[in-house]
């Protein structure tokens, strides 16, 4: 028996059709499920690893830094030479620099002059920095208290021989690659790059730098989401704009699936259209349409053509947008090989109202400012309509506003979903 639910008895205001669409955090889980990251690694030259995925952990070949060194420009001393009170006056028997260690031992006494970097003498076991003493001759007057261990960087006390530097899947940027190179390590076994392919379907899409006819709008779709791709550091393949026409859909999906990991195409997938790309799916794969609570970007195909992973996303270039960030990109951050396929997140106070009617989980396009007490307020960018590609552009962040939300006032804490970091890959 088959029970008839209302969208939502409580809320007039639900949009109607919504109480059975597919929750984005189930179609998430569901499409993530599916994915298996490709197999085969290679070898990269560290000056090409940037994105790149580790396909295995690294492990630290020794002690990082390698010996005791110094912190500062100082003096390198015993610290039981120096009392807690008064000062010491020690003989200087040499010097230190980075690259250039002292060759002899600091005995009772002494010290040796040392600069930032440089190896920690034998027999010293602390740095008085330079501003704190006074040189006379070949002696330094040295005051008290030094504590051992003073101004040392211990060996290992970044990473120790035997420890993970990185973990398998961890994607290679900056700050990564700084690390792999401190290891000694030019070249690092990553994953293969995904391929992934890419075409526009419609009769009415126009090329940039061609005039457009009546009716025609140029074909924004395809451009975003290989700079997506490029982003993301996988190889995409542009197989161009297909014709709303089944032989020619047909064909270059069928040549899509033998050549990538990964299809993604736009438009066509919404129910009731004079649209070939649904019946292709159903003929050469294992597609789902699924209906999903997401706003923009309700019709999504999901599935398998051949050996490829399928992505069938709407027209809109809104919606392209907004369900490649939140849908897409985790299962190709996967199908890549990374470990954290998660978005960062973070928690803003709305500064305006954001107009919403419960029954879909609202990606909203916003601008983030600090406010003056230091939280972050967030604020719309203006239209939110899924054809306003503008009020992408012209945004920080997406503003996840929950399914069962209506309008959010000013001051209401909102999940935001910053598009940037700050380390520049
Ligand atoms: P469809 O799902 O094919 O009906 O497309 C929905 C809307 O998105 C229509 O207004 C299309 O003209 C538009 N659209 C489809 N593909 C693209 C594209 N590649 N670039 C820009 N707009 C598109
Ligand atoms: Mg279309």
């Amino acid at each position: 028996m088959s029970t008839i639910r209302p969208d939502t008895a409580a809320d007039p205001c639900t949009e109607p059709g919504t109480a059975g669409l597919l929750d984005v955090a189930e179609a998430r889980r569901r499409i993530l499920e599916a994915v298996r990251p490709v197999e085969g690694a290679e070898e990269a030259a560290l000056g090409e690893a940037l994105g790149r995925v580790l396909a295995e952990a690294v492990a630290v070949p020794f002690d990082v830094p390698p010996a005791d060194n110094s912190a500062m420009d100082g003096y390198a001393l015993r610290a039981g030479d120096v009392p807690a009170e008064g000062e010491a006056r020690l003989r200087v028997v040499g010097a230190a620099f980075a690259g250039h260690p002292f060759t002899g031992r600091v005995g009772a006494g002494e010290a040796v002059r040392i600069m930032t970097g440089a190896v920690l003498p034998e027999g010293a076991d602390a740095v008085v920095m330079q501003e704190r003493v006074r040189a006379e001759g070949d002696e330094v007057v040295v005051p008290g208290p030094v504590r051992p261990g003073e101004n040392v960087r211990r060996a290992g006390e970044d990473l120790a021989r035997g420890a993970e530097a990185l973990a398998a899947g961890t994607r290679l940027g900056p700050a990564q690659i700084g690390l792999l190179a401190s290891l000694g390590l030019a070249r690092v076994a990553v994953r293969r790059r995904p391929r992934v392919a890419v075409f526009s379907t419609g009769d009415e899409l126009r090329q940039p730098g061609e005039p457009l006819g009546p009716g025609d709008i140029y074909d924004s779709n395809r451009p975003m989401l290989l700079a997506l791709l490029a982003g993301l550091g996988l190889e995409a393949r542009d197989l161009g704009c297909v014709p709303d026409e089944r032989g020619a859909v047909e064909e270059t999906l069928a040549r899509a699936a033998r050549e990538a990991d990964a299809v993604l195409t736009s438009g066509g997938v919404s129910v009731g259209e004079a649209d070939h790309v649904t019946e292709v799916l159903r003929a050469l794969g294992e597609v789902g349409f699924w209906k999903v609570a997401i706003k923009p970007g309700k019709p999504l195909a999901f599935g398998r053509v051949g050996g490829a992973l399928f992505f069938g996303l709407p027209g809109n270039p809104v919606s392209v947008l907004v369900t490649f960030l939140v849908l897409v990109q985790p299962a190709l951050r996967r199908l890549a090989g990374e470990r954290d396929v998660d978005p960062p997140v973070a928690r803003a106070r709305a500064r305006a109202p954001f107009r919403k009617r419960p029954g879909r989980t609202d990606y909203q396009r916003g601008v983030l400012h600090v406010a003056a007490d230091g939280t972050l307020e967030v604020a719309p960018t203006g239209p939110q309509g899924s054809h306003v590609l503008s009020s992408v552009a012209r945004a920080g962040c997406l503003v996840v506003l929950p399914r069962e939300a209506g309008d959010i006032a000013p001051g209401t804490w909102v999940e935001v979903h910053p598009f940037r970091g700050l380390m520049p890959c």
